[in-house]
């Protein structure tokens, strides 16, 4: 018999890959982080807390016994990418990723891509004079360095500590938002830039085609580089992969 399947997880795709490996009968181990306070329940089983770096990680495989590695980390979480593909070379453990691929600029977008928060931060006044930044709760340490603009910032809570800037607005909000609703706080607030991390996906598109069709930039926030490795984009094309590994 195979040994389990560990997910490192944290992300809505994880949830659904340990869901759907449990129904197929395979014995599904999801890891988090711990950020979170109270993690809804998880089907399978799931241990809480890091590993210690790589070769934490690589003890943990051999120690379980773990037959695949599933990195379903979130794509901003920069460094979980690299822990997983060097644990996993140096325990013998095939490595999958799960990630949900990145949205290209199409006809009529006017993107503009920093590969990290401070570039970003520090364009914001050539790009605009009143930006929405939607980057989620995570380190917001370098909005100080958008000087010279209004920031609006959306959140889902209050980030603590508010960051220090003078000119800021939060709005707390909780999505998804439809294309006619973030079209209309656009124009009613009088925001001429967005500010985006590249989500991929359906469920936070809404704010990009709203801006492309009031003919506004993105200031995008490129996901962070990761190791390339074998990558599914969604849990049941991961099932496959996983079931595909386990006959070998
Ligand atoms: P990160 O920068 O890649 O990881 C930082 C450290 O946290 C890692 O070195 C590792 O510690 C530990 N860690 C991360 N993910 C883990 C996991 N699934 N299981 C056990 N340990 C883990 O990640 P992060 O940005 O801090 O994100 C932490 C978690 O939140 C991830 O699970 C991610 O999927 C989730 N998340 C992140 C974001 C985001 O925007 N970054 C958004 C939604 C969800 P050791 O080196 O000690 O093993």
């Amino acid at each position: 018999m195979a040994g389990p399947v560990l997910i490192l997880g944290g992300t809505a795709e994880a949830r659904r890959l340990a869901e759907q490996g449990t129904v197929a009968g395979y014995r599904m181990i999801t890891s988090l982080a711990g950020r979170t306070a109270a993690p809804g329940p998880l089907p399978g089983e799931v241990r809480t807390g890091g590993f210690g770096g790589p070769a934490g990680l690589a003890a943990y495989l051999r120690q379980m016994g773990i037959a695949v590695l599933v990195d379903a980390t979130h794509p901003y979480a920069a460094r979980m990418g690299a822990n997983a593909a060097a644990a996993a070379r140096a325990a013998g453990v095939p490595l999958l990723r799960l990630d949900r691929p990145a949205w290209d600029p199409g006809p009529g977008d006017r993107w503009h891509a920093f590969p990290d928060r401070e570039s970003l931060m520090q364009a914001l006044p050539t790009l605009g004079r009143h930006a929405l930044v939607t980057l989620g709760g995570a380190d917001l340490t370098a909005l100080p360095l958008a000087r010279g603009i209004r920031i609006t910032l959306r959140a889902i809570d209050p980030p603590d500590p508010l960051p220090d800037h003078p000119d800021l607005t939060l709005l707390l909000a909780r999505g998804p938002f439809t294309q006619a609703a973030e079209r209309a706080l656009m124009t009613e607030r009088g925001i001429d830039l967005l500010v985006s991390r590249n989500a991929g996906g359906t469920a936070t598109r809404a704010k990009i085609d709203a801006a492309r069709a009031l003919g506004l930039p993105v200031a995008m926030l490129e996901r962070p580089p990761r190791p390339e490795v074998p990558t599914a984009a969604d849990p049941g094309t991961a099932l496959r992969a996983i079931a595909d590994l386990l006959r070998r």
